[in-house]
């Protein structure tokens, strides 16, 4: 078995994993930690109270371009350390803030087109004014390699981990894979008692096309369900013991909102707003960010019920 240490810094947990003698020993790290003020502090103090030096820390896998999870790239990047990330979050990775104020400008842009108020935007904006402010550094486009599904780092005990691309939470989410132990850090893909949100990406940093972010998830999820997965290491929250049934009760979750929004189709045509109201009845008392959020959601399930073909648009609206 291989025997991990866990990093909490804020809500998030880092893992440090051994590597092989033959690949040079040190650890791999999985995620650089949040860019808040204290996590520096807080990972230098756990380093020195478990006796291990900062050059010891050789490789740093990126599970996706979150701030909270990619956030002290740049801080790590003044060391001798090679970073990987999911190649299709690259641009996130190298243009940090700038990248995330663009994408939410086409996010917003996406969320008036389909109804929601210029009110509800803006409110949810001056709630995260200063989120936009360097808040996310980015990282030198050399230091860090993009990596695909099959990756291999070699691990101590004959063990290693391989990456499996996740695309759905970011287009660029990964997780790492230890077959031989049935362990999973799978990044914020797969959360305890969670489902995570797939917000919304676009085919390239340039492009107003969107992509299918919910499609993928699922597609992912199916994927991980093929493997044989027994203890999942998360991003967040408590490790999940029964990852089988994590991921079953995301399949149905997703599941149950298909077959009601085909079943109201059945009878009327609908657009995003007006069905985003009737799967959410208290959706006229919800604060801006929630209101965002299903309309988010909803519109990703769209788009993945658009592309299987079971739904079709005629100009804004959807009919089955
Ligand atoms: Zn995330």
């Amino acid at each position: 078995m291989i025997q991990h240490k866990k990093i909490t810094i804020d809500s998030n947990h880092l893992y440090l994993l051994p590597m092989s003698i033959e690949a040079g020993g040190g650890y791999l790290l999985i995620d650089t930690g949040p860019n808040s003020k204290n996590a520096i502090k807080l990972i230098q103090e756990y380093l020195k109270q478990n006796n291990i030096r900062t050059e010891e820390i050789k490789k740093i896998l990126i599970t996706h371009a979150h701030a909270d999870h990619a956030g002290l790239g740049s801080y790590w990047s003044q060391f001798d350390i090679d970073f990987f990330g999911g190649a299709p979050d690259m641009s996130a990775y190298t243009a940090g803030d700038k990248w995330k104020t663009i994408n939410t400008k086409k996010t917003m842009n996406q969320l008036i087109k389909n109804g929601l108020s210029k009110n509800t935007i803006n409110e949810w904006l001056m709630g995260h004014e200063g989120q936009f402010l360097n808040q996310w550094e980015p990282m030198p486009w050399n230091k860090i390699k993009p990596v695909v599904g099959g990756h291999i780092f070699p691990l101590m005990n004959n063990r290693s981990l391989e990456v499996i691309a996740c695309p759905g939470h970011t287009p660029g989410s990964i997780a790492g894979y230890i077959k031989e132990d049935g362990y999973l850090y799978s990044g914020d893909t797969i959360l305890n008692g969670k489902i995570p949100s797939t917000g919304m990406h676009f085919s390239s940093i340039s492009s107003e096309k969107k992509w299918n972010g919910n499609l993928h998830f699922r597609n992912s999820i199916n994927q991980l369900m093929q493997k044989d997965i027994r203890h999942i290491f998360p991003g967040h929250g408590d490790t999940i013991k029964e990852p089988i049934a994590t991921m079953n009760y995301y399949r149905n979750h997703y599941d149950r909102f298909e077959n009601k929004i085909i079943s109201l189709l059945s009878t009327e045509q609908l657009n995003i707003n007006q069905i985003t109201k009737l799967l959410y009845k208290q959706f006229v008392n919800f604060t801006a960010a929630n209101a965002i959020q299903t309309t988010i959601k909803v519109i990703g399930i769209m788009d993945k019920l658009t592309e299987e073909k079971r739904v079709r648009q005629i100009e804004n609206k959807y009919t089955i």
